[in-house]
């Protein structure tokens, strides 16, 4: 292999420094500025230290793909001998293999076959400043771990954000590579409206703004944005350029046409991956909206939810520097200065932005050991890990273990594959089973995202009456199914624009429609890969609903006699929300999709319940007494009087049943 530095990379001049400083430490930090060589050069200098296996771990599996091929023709070698690569569904290594890029998530993954990581001698943490959840749970594992390997070195990689705190928790020494930059002049050009059209309109006139010379990167919130805007800019004609899509599920050599040669001038369409994960050549212009989809856990809706939100400072401080490496710069955001200044220093990590059932469910999955004893960078509350566990004992995800801590049942290891909230995940599941995983996609992503259907203030009854027509008299989540079959209709039979008119027409918000249809089609994608089987629309109501009562157990209330009050799970009280369609005339038993608390407890998105599903779903939670045994001469059996409760709710409230048998 071979093993040469390029001179022009900030990181060559320090490598006989990070070199020492590695034979001398267990763990080491190394800071720099973006382009600055951490990636591509980090391998060769721990190949040239005499280590020989060595994990190389990324954010993205695109990066992942990409940093192995540069690697491997820097060193002259074939991908997937020397220099390689793994990723999910893809392994790109052999037994010769000294220098493996993985994602994080799959080296997560491999400890479960190897307790102690012995596959490797070294593992280089690229991007630590994510602060992913994988990356935070690599972290945590490795600083337990390192004790019991001596021998294994940790190299960790991070923007110049937040780089105390991983040299912190390791005690390790950090080495700043900062390289030269050229100046970038920002330029705020904020949009009009907050509306997607205008954002193309914005990102076109950026590009009308700067000069012709020079290559733009602009950046996009998804996929699908990236598309619009290809097509939007492939009408407009340029000479001689080059629009070049980039995103994670873009085959891979489209993705490696940002680093081929290029006569005119090209225009980059990313997403976050060119943020600092992969750095495109020869940026001279950002233009930056200042968006990114951001998976956040919504307390109020209980569920994970993947909005698209104004990015933090430090990432827009990233972007713009991506095009100060080569020359001078500019970039231009289509935003105010006052919104910059007005928005949050950094990105939370992960692990503040997620529901920590889930979070608990994937260190469950990947055994590494209690969350109460992790070395996190940022640890939980003890009350809410309690509440965390007592909602996965509730979904059936874990179950009372043979000494103090809980096992990971068969179920919750399904559930810990799908990147939704447990209680959804949940619902997934029994839908397969009862044959309705169609409708229940449908429901489960729409309650994954905020209600695409609005009411303005000055307009409440027009927009009511709008939405009657979608209106369930059981079941709120039945009137989901309506909604998305009416918009099925209408999207096929009218072109885009049309479309998108006559749902702002019908009081329904464009961006949460599509943000619901994205959801939608991820989740059935990712049902398909594990073994689901989701099939069409239009099962029997009844199942839908059972199959959505396994995840909202604690849940469910009866109604006072007489009253529309609920008595609800642990001594709760509510009230169905006046926006519902059973608020007029609730029924005796109900089901929330959310309790949410405001003047008081109200239940939104709610159905109708048998106590019989109740009891069937709840079966590994209900308490059940006895009253009055007795000899039953006409049926030849003891019989009692059964008491079935959940959470203090009488399922069955009174039943004779045969006691014991004889
Ligand atoms: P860092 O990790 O510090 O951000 P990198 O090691 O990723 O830096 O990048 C160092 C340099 O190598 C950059 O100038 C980048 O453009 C270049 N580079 C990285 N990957 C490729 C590639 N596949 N083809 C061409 N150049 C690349
Ligand atoms: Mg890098």
């Amino acid at each position: 292999m071979r093993l040469e530095f390029d001179d022009a990379l900030p990181i060559s001049a320090r490598r006989d420094e990070i070199g020492a400083a590695i034979r001398d430490h267990q763990v080491v930090v190394v800071a720099g500025e973006t382009g600055s060589g951490k990636t591509t050069q980090l391998p060769k200098i721990v190949l040239g230290l005499g280590r020989t296996a060595i994990a190389h771990t990324q954010p993205r599996r695109l990066a992942a793909r990409s940093v192995a091929r540069r690697i491997a023709d820097e060193c002259d070698v074939e991908l997937g001998a020397e220099v390689g690569y793994a990723v999910r569904f893809d392994d790109q290594s052999s037994r010769d293999t000294q220098v493996r890029l993985v994602t994080d998530g799959l080296l997560l993954a491999e400890i479960h076959g190897d307790r102690d990581l012995r596959r490797y001698d070294t593992i280089i943490i690229d991007e630590a400043h994510e602060r992913s959840l994988s990356i935070d749970f690599l972290l945590g594992y490795l600083h337990q771990l390192l004790p019991r390997r001596p021998d294994l070195k940790v190299v960790i990689t991070s923007a110049t954000i937040d780089v105390d705190r991983f040299a912190a928790l390791f005690d390790a020494p950090v080495i700043e590579v900062s390289g030269r930059t050229y100046p970038v002049e920002v330029r705020y050009r904020p949009l009009h409206e907050s509306d997607s059209g205008d954002l193309l309109e914005g990102i076109t006139a950026a590009i009308d703004e700067l000069p012709r010379d020079g290559d733009i990167l602009v950046f996009l919130p998804g996929e699908r944005d990236i598309r619009d805007a290809a097509d939007h800019l492939a009408g407009r004609q340029y000479p001689r350029t080059e629009i070049l899509p980039l995103y994670g599920r873009l085959a891979a050599h489209d993705q490696q046409k940002i680093f081929g040669p290029t006569s005119g001038r090209r225009i980059v369409l990313a997403t976050n991956v060119a943020e600092t994960s992969l750095t495109v050549p020869g940026i001279r212009f950002v233009v930056d909206p200042g968006l990114a989809r951001i998976s956040r856990y919504s307390q109020r809706l209980k569920v994970q939810r993947l909005p698209i939100e104004p990015i933090s400072q430090a990432s827009a401080a990233q972007r713009a520097g991506r095009c100060g490496r080569v020359a001078d710069g500019i970039c231009i955001r289509l935003y105010s200065e006052e919104d910059h200044d007005g928005r949050p220093e950094f990105t939370d990590p992960e692990i503040l932005r997620t529901n920590l059932a889930s979070v608990m469910l994937q260190m469950a999955s990947l055994d590494l050991g209690d969350i109460r004893e992790f070395g996190f960078l940022d640890p939980p509350d003890s009350r809410a890990v309690a509440d965390g566990i007592a909602l996965l004992r509730e979904l059936g995800a874990l179950a009372p273990g043979r000494g103090a801590a809980d096992r990971l049942t068969r179920l919750g290891r399904t559930m810990a594959g799908l990147p939704v909230d447990p209680r959804l995940a949940r619902m997934l599941l029994a839908a397969d089973r009862l044959g309705c995983l169609g409708d229940v996609l449908v429901i489960v992503a729409a309650m994954s995202i905020q209600d695409p259907r609005e009411r303005p203030l000055e307009q409440q009854q027009a927009a009511d009456e709008k939405h009657a027509r979608f209106r369930q008299p059981d079941s709120d989540f039945l009137s989901w199914l309506s909604l998305w079959s009416y918009l099925r209709e209408l999207h096929d039979q009218q072109s885009h624009s049309k479309f998108r008119k006559q749902v702002q027409a019908e009081f329904l918000h464009y961006l949460r429609i599509r943000e619901w249809q994205d959801v939608h089609t991820q989740l059935r994608r990712t049902a398909k890969d594990m073994g689901l089987k989701p099939g069409p629309t239009g099962a029997d109501p009844d199942l839908v609903h059972r199959a959505l009562l396994t995840g909202l157990l604690s849940q469910v209330g009866l109604r006072e006699p007489d009253g529309r009050e609920f008595a609800g799970a642990r001594g709760a009280r509510f009230m169905v929300f006046p926006g519902s369609g059973l608020a007029k005339k609730p029924p005796a038993w109900v089901m929330a999709g959310e309790l949410v608390e405001t003047n008081r407890l109200w239940a939104r998105s709610v159905a109708r319940v048998q106590p019989e599903w109740i009891e069937e779903a709840a079966a590994h939670l209900v308490k059940r007494q006895y009253a009055e045994p007795h000899w039953s001469i006409k049926r030849g059996a003891v019989m009692a009087r059964e008491r079935v409760t959940l959470y203090g709710l009488p399922v069955v409230a009174d039943r004779l049943v045969q006691y014991g048998r004889i």
